[in-house]
């Protein structure tokens, strides 16, 4: 095929991938954003196959099809409370494929010379070294986020010495390759990888618990820079635009989680938040106090007294898989003049907008899902918030003790409501493994259960 019209080819599909983020900034067109993004990638993937220089379509083919069906496999096969993983795993492929892009076209013979063949070389270092750490980062995250590997932040002496140490040895490594023989150059180029790999590690196991969300939108990043040098390493234009639109929503969707998180987005990059694991904070006056019971007959009468209810999902909910019953639950209590509406925490669930999502599968209608900025006043003039399987979101330790480790975290007041009925399985802490006083508080119930039972024994008592 000509290289104009393949050329043209990429500018539409980059168009394509432009539409789809323009539609997946709002749930109403997340669906169009999608097909969006499907046609873009049908585009982009058929034009590289007929670029001329493919040279065995056999090889191309085969492993299209081997890795096309590994990946639909999965996809059609994983939970939605499993998705974090599957993209923190995604992620971490392409860290690596921009690694072994930047050691083939190091090891690739190479007719430039001059300031074009340092202008290449540069690439290939920014594309191997933000690859490793992309790569052995997601990784860890995919392990994290699994539960393979404890939540708590790794600590050790000197950390943050230790991290610039080996971003000072790659700057020098980085040197090396550009001014060294072909042999010392290859030497430089593997340890840079290596030590990429190891600084990749060490930064996400320093991240704790809850600063989670803002590693994976920004392994989420990384993963688009490392496209984009792989971009510059191939000559590839569609590869560069399509890089830097994912390396630059990641950044802005980090900045944004930092913000609803109150965090500073260099200390999370840096490492070393979140708590150590097994530490259970008690309530404010050091007496972790006791609960009162409620069981679902009981919350259906409160339910159906009430004049407004508002309801939080949380990580339960996801794992319940409750948000049809909710929606059955919701359309009940509406019949009944009862006036509900969803409060939405921006790290709810382990992936941004993950209540959201599930929220419309279940087609609740839209206005009545809040964003917490919206709703937080609300809560005094509440009369019952249904919290379901939520922990970390409405823990008020995060605005009243300094010593927790989500201290300063925007949270949902919903102990400010008339009563609160939380819904969870037992006593044990949510993602950041801190215990919470909500629970403790007389206006608070706790109804004990699976989410799913618990809301369908409410749905049939009302
Ligand atoms: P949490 O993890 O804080 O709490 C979830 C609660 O749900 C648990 O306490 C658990 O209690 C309960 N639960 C689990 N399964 C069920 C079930 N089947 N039925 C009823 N309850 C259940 O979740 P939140 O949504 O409150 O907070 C999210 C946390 O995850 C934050 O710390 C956030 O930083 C972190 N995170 C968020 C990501 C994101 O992008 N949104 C990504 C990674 C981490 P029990 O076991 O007793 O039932």
């Amino acid at each position: 095929m000509p290289s104009g019209v393949i050329t043209i080819a990429y500018i539409i599909a980059s168009a394509f991938f432009i539409l789809s983020l323009g539609g997946l900034s709002a749930q109403e067109s997340a669906r169009r954003g999608n097909q969006f993004g499907i046609i873009g990638m049908i585009i982009a993937v058929g034009a590289t196959m007929f670029h001329q220089e493919v040279g065995s379509y056999v090889w191309l083919i085969f492993l299209m099809i081997v890795g096309g069906a590994i990946g639909a496999l999965l996809a059609s096969k994983v939970e939605m409370t499993a998705m974090p993983q599957l993209v923190a795993i995604l992620h971490s492929f392409v860290g690596l494929a921009a690694v072994l892009v930047g050691i083939a076209s190091h090891l690739a013979p190479n007719p430039m010379q001059g300031a074009e063949l340092i202008i290449h070389e540069i690439e290939i270092i920014l594309g191997v070294f933000i690859g490793g750490v992309t790569f052995t980062g997601s990784v860890i995250a995919f392990g994290k986020l699994q539960g393979v590997i404890g939540s708590a932040p790794l600590n050790y002496p000197m950390r943050h010495k230790l991290n610039a140490g080996m971003i000072g040895a790659c700057v020098l490594l980085g040197a090396l390759f550009i001014a060294g023989s072909a042999g010392t150059s290859l030497t430089a180029l593997l340890l840079i990888t290596l030590i990429s790999f190891v600084l990749g590690v060490l930064l996400v196991m320093a991240i704790g618990g809850a600063d989670m969300p803002v590693v994976v939108s920004m392994l989420n990043s990384y993963s688009g820079w490392a496209a984009a040098a792989a971009g510059f390493m191939l000559s590839n234009d569609l590869l560069i635009v399509t890089g830097a639109l994912v390396g630059s929503s990641g950044a802005i969707l980090s900045y944004i989680m930092c913000s609803a998180m109150n965090r500073s987005f260099i200390s999370v990059i840096a490492g070393g938040f979140g708590v150590a694991e097994g530490t259970v904070v008690t309530s404010a006056d050091g007496e972790v106090g006791t609960v009162t019971e409620i069981f679902a007959d009981e919350t259906a009468d409160m339910l159906s007294m009430a004049q407004s209810v508002i309801i939080i999902p949380g990580y339960g909910m996801a794992v319940a898989q409750a948000q049809h019953i909710v929606r059955e639950l919701t359309e009940k209590l509406r019949s009944q003049d009862v006036e509900v509406r969803f409060a939405i925490h921006p790290v709810a669930g382990r992936l941004p907008g993950h209540m959201n999502v599930l929220l419309a599968e279940a087609n609740l209608p839209y206005d009545i899902v809040l964003e917490m900025e919206e709703i937080n006043e609300d809560f005094p003039k509440t009369d019952v918030v249904l919290v379901i399987g939520a922990n970390d979101i409405v823990n008020p330790c995060a605005l009243d003790d300094p010593s927790s480790p989500i201290y300063g975290m925007p949270v949902l007041e919903t102990w400010k409501a008339k009563t609160t009925i939380v819904m969870k399985r037992s006593m044990a802490a949510g993602y950041s493994g801190i215990d919470n006083p909500l629970y403790y508080k007389d206006n608070t119930r706790m109804l004990f259960g699976d989410a799913k039972a618990s809301l369908s024994a409410i749905a049939s008592a009302l």
